[in-house]
């Protein structure tokens, strides 16, 4: 899969821009401030429907302007393919894929398909769960359009029951003659998604081990591990109404304890990935290099994960990463990216001499330019 241009309306700082890419390495290069990480999004937003900033689409428009449009245009495997979205201030998004109209911004997630790494990302080693609830909800999404679905109910049912939870002080008739039904919803909706995300970190966990050991030659072995904050042990994820019960039985028992904290104790929006290195958590004592070496792992067991399932490599967009990676490292992730499309960004060229024959774009307050 590749991406053969995108052309940019009033989106961040960009007013204008036309940009063709080629298939191989694409290194955007600019001071900063100028719009690299911005062009980055508007290819990503391309991919996911939305942004790895913001969750306001709004401010994704232009100051001062009331719409945003961004088409791009890429290559999969059978043809040539459109994705077009337009932003307008405080209204649903409008979203084509070649010319025609989509119902739901969902309805393109896992058509043009790309795998984003950037700084921030080490923050799925070093940080909370909900990091990593991410990571693995964009990844399923992608293969599994389905899934987004059930996020939605899932967080829907989510919200009544907690709504019933909070009012339960002043209404407890209600709450009793209502909770076992949004229950029964919210674990049903749990069960699916669990074993998704449970059958998904199974499969990245051969990759990313795979990939940090080449990365590292490190004698410490990772092991990645879905984590569920319900008590379910591994296997019986694989079995949905084993799940549902369980996420059922364990919410009904915990009412008392929910109406005093006000809100849903336990359900998949609690659940976390375990990742160790030698059966320590990675978190508490892996080193900045390994964890850096993690994080790299898990996002190289994405790209891999997508080709597996669709037969080509999904795009890389790399948001100033190179430069914060050791040469070793930097080497690996070059090697390994040999032969697939990658948009990269950088406010130092030098950092890329090692590259032969990338596609350089200059980037300044918002245009782009062949150097
Ligand atoms: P760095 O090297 O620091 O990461 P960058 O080139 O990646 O820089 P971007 O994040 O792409 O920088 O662009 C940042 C610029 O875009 C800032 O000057 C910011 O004020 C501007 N900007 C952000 N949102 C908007 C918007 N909605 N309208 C206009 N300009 C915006
Ligand atoms: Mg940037």
């Amino acid at each position: 899969m590749y991406c053969k241009r995108i052309e940019v309306e009033n989106f961040r700082n960009i007013e204008k821009a036309e940009i063709d890419f080629s298939d191989g390495v694409n290194i955007l290069v600019g001071e900063n401030a100028q719009g690299k990480t911005n062009l980055l999004e508007a290819i990503f937003f391309s991919s996911v429907g939305r942004s790895f900033r913001t969750p306001h689409s709004n401010e994704l428009i232009r100051f001062g302007e009331s719409y945003g449009d961004v088409l791009l245009t890429y290559r999969d495997s059978s043809r040539e393919n459109k994705i077009h979205l337009k932003i307008m201030k405080d209204k649903q998004k409008l979203v084509e894929k070649n010319g025609l109209k989509m119902d739901k911004l969902s309805d393109i997630v896992g058509s043009f398909r790309s795998v984003l790494f950037c700084p921030e990302h080490l923050s799925l080693i070093k940080e909370g769960p909900h990091e990593r609830r991410g990571y693995m909800d964009v990844a399923i999404s992608r293969l599994y359009p389905m899934y987004i679905h059930s996020l939605q109910r899932y967080a829907y049912f989510l919200k009544q029951r907690n709504a019933l939870i909070k009012n339960a002080i002043k209404d407890r008739a209600t709450f009793d003659a209502t909770v076992e039904l949004w229950t029964e919803k919210l674990a049903d909706e749990a069960s699916t998604i669990a074993s998704m995300r449970y059958k998904y970190v199974k499969r990245a966990e051969k990759h990313i081990v795979e990939c940090f050991s080449e990365m590292t030659g490190d004698r410490e072995r990772p092991t990645v591990i879905y984590d569920g904050s319900s008590g379910q042990i591994e296997e019986e994820y694989l079995d949905k109404e084993k799940t549902r019960k369980k996420y059922f039985e364990l919410l009904m028992t915990s009412h008392e304890r929910e109406i005093l904290a006000g809100t849903t104790l336990f359900g998949i929006h609690k659940d976390d990935i375990d990742i160790r290195l030698n059966g320590n958590r990675a978190r508490n004592y892996a080193s900045q290099g390994q964890q850096r070496s993690l994080a790299l792992a898990m996002k190289l067991a994405e790209g891999e994960i997508c080709c597996e399932e669709y037969g080509d490599h999904p795009v890389f967009l790399f948001d100033d990463v190179l430069s914060e990676l050791d040469e070793g490292r930097r080497d690996y992730l070059l090697n390994r990216i040999e032969g697939k499309q990658v948009i990269m960004t950088t406010c130092e060229i030098d950092s890329m001499e090692k590259i032969s024959g990338a596609k350089k774009i200059e980037v300044k307050s918002g245009s782009y330019k062949e150097i």
